[in-house]
Order: C-alpha cells, then sequence, then structure tokens
C-alpha cells in the first residue's frame, strides 16, 4: 500500500496496510480523528487504493483508474459533499450499495463526518453494516468513535488518527506551503497538535495570522493598568468559539514559555515569544503559574458548551485575576 504524503501515524497504518496489501479490504473502516488530522484524505487513499488496476502497491498512481480525477466507484456522501447523512439519504445510500461497481473491484462509499448523524440515520446504516454487500467498502470519518452507536463501531474496522511529529510533518508541509516562513510553520504545527490539514488551513486562510496577532494583544491586556483592554479584546471573539480555543492554546503556550524564562529556561513552544518574554519580565513565578492553571480551567469550560458571553466575561476576569495576583 502507498500513502503518499499521508505521513506519521504509523501505528494507523501498518495495519491497514497488511490487510490490503494482503487483498483483504475490509467491508466497513470508521477513521476517527480530529478536524484536520487527515481522515478524509485517508479516506481517499484506500478508496484509490481499493478501485486501482495497477499491479503491486496500490494505489499504483499510473493506471487508468488512479489517473481518473474522479472514479465512478468512488462515492463521497456527507461532509464538503453538501449531502447531509438524513435518513433519507441514508436510505438512498443502501440502495446504491447495491449496485454493482462500474469498473473497479470495489464500490467504496465514503460517508464523511459520520458524527453528523442522528440515531436514526445510523440505525438505517447498521442494517446494510450488518449484512454488506460483497464488493462494497464504506468508510465512515468521524472525529471520536464514542459519537456513533456501538453497535456501528462493532462492525467496523475503527482506525486512529493522531499528530504528526514535526520531524515527519516538515518536508510536507514545506512541500505544500513553499511560500511560508519555516519557523512559523513550526510554531504553527506546534500550535494545532500536529495536524496537518488543520496547520494548512490556518496558515491559508488567515487564522494563524489572526491568532498571533490576537496571542501578543492579549498578553499586552494581562498586564495593563485595567482590565478594560482584556474586556474589549474578548468581546472580539464574540460568536467565534472556534478562534476563542485556538487563542486560549497559543496563550497558554506563551504563559508556559514565560514560566520557563521566569525560572531561567529558554522559550520555546509559543507562537508569541516577545509576548513571553514581556511577561516573564512583568510577573513573577507565581502569577504566571496563576495564568497557566487558569487557561487550563478556561478551556475546560469552553469545551462544556458554555454561553459564549458569559463566557468570554468570566474569560477576560480570570485572566486579570491571575496576573494581578487575586487569583485564589
Ligand atoms: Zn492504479
Amino acid at each position: 500500500m502507498r500513502f503518499g504524503d499521508f505521513v506519521g501515524n504509523e501505528r494507523a497504518k501498518r495495519p491497514l496496510a497488511a490487510d490490503i496489501d494482503a487483498g483483504r479490504f475490509p467491508h466497513a473502516l470508521l477513521l476517527e480523528g480530529e478536524a484536520g488530522s487527515g481522515r478524509k484524505t485517508l479516506a481517499k487513499i484506500i478508496a484509490r487504493a481499493a478501485v486501482c488496476r495497477g499491479e503491486g502497491e496500490r494505489p499504483c498512481g499510473a493506471c487508468d483508474a488512479c489517473r481518473k480525477s474522479e472514479h465512478p466507484d468512488v462515492m463521497l456522501y456527507g461532509g464538503e459533499s453538501g449531502v447531509p447523512l438524513s435518513v433519507d439519504a441514508v436510505r438512498a445510500i443502501r440502495q446504491q450499495a447495491y449496485i454493482l461497481p462500474n469498473e473497479a473491484a470495489y464500490r467504496v462509499m465514503i460517508l464523511a463526518d459520520a458524527q453528523t448523524m442522528s440515531m436514526q440515520a445510523q440505525n438505517a446504516l447498521l442494517k446494510i453494516l450488518e449484512e454488506p454487500p460483497r464488493r462494497v467498502i464504506f468508510i465512515l470519518t468521524c472525529e471520536n468513535r464514542t459519537q456513533m452507536l456501538e453497535t456501528i463501531r462493532s462492525r467496523c474496522v475503527c482506525v486512529s488518527l493522531g499528530s504528526v511529529d514535526w520531524d515527519e510533518a516538515e518536508a510536507v508541509l514545506r512541500a505544500r506551503l513553499p511560500r511560508a516562513d519555516a519557523e512559523e510553520l513550526r510554531r504553527a504545527h506546534n500550535l494545532f497538535g500536529g495536524r496537518i490539514g488543520r496547520v494548512m488551513d490556518a496558515m491559508q486562510d488567515g487564522t494563524f495570522r489572526r491568532v498571533l496577532e490576537l496571542t501578543s494583544q492579549f498578553a499586552e491586556a494581562v498586564i495593563a493598568p485595567t482590565e478594560l483592554p482584556l474586556l474589549r479584546l474578548t468581546a472580539t471573539l464574540e460568536k467565534n468559539k472556534e478562534l476563542t480555543a485556538v487563542v486560549l492554546a497559543s496563550l497558554l503556550l506563551v504563559f508556559r514559555d514565560a514560566l520557563t524564562l521566569a525560572y531561567g529556561g529558554e522559550v520555546c513552544l509559543s507562537t508569541a515569544p516577545d509576548a513571553a518574554r514581556a511577561l516573564a519580565a512583568r510577573l513573577s513565578g507565581r502569577r504566571l503559574c496563576a495564568l497557566v492553571k487558569e487557561t487550563q480551567g478556561l478551556q475546560v469550560a469552553l469545551s462544556r458548551n458554555m454561553n459564549n458571553t458569559l463566557f468570554l466575561t468570566r474569560m477576560s476576569a480570570c485572566l486579570r485575576r491571575a496576573a494581578d495576583g487575586t487569583a485564589r
């Protein structure tokens, strides 16, 4: 099996490659991983391997099937296909699954973001997973397998995708983003937990730049004489939970770096080393420790679906309290 530039995740790839190289395609696969971890990319590579007509390792990249930009036996539902995985859609997918492949040995049906399926839709899908047609491969992608019914999980080969180390990610990221600054790429890779897809998106759509800006502004606001700058900044995050989460992750790295600096270490992790230096010069180790703890607490609170406006007020108050010494 050839994974192309789908680097890292060896633990997930090895058993998959062993099965596929031996000609044993699982009837159903469940690929789990956070956004940007490469679920969709891997699904497409497996689909390509299933329809490839080349000899030897697949997908060969050279046969007629591999050269098609869209293969008639690979179908994508859910996710970016724009077809929501409703009960009706799943019923239609079930009917499609009984149609023989057009030209390949298999028909591959990719159900992206399967976690968006209702219980009813998942139950409808279960019916076909229980007795799958012979030449069909289902590939489901989701963030976390626990989002799927136990009965579905038990009928799928589950594959977990995680972070990719910088050593392996570097070459891929540099090739795909040739104009990006190398140091900036490394920092983005760190901030997004080694998820290559997420790094690419953030570098291309300007999110990373915006996060850098906000991180520096927050770090300044934390040590400002009044809470006003912090309140103003948190207000800019209103209605954008995703950005809030990334800014929090970025701030956590800065506070940790500042703490390391305060104890004589060197900056190594964060997206804003200057901000870390400024904080280390102004705040004691104890205050920096409090900032790290408060930020971790805020991350937990954010993940619990708290009302956004309330959360941002709390964020401002918590950071302020930690930095000016009134933290509990
Ligand atoms: Zn091929």
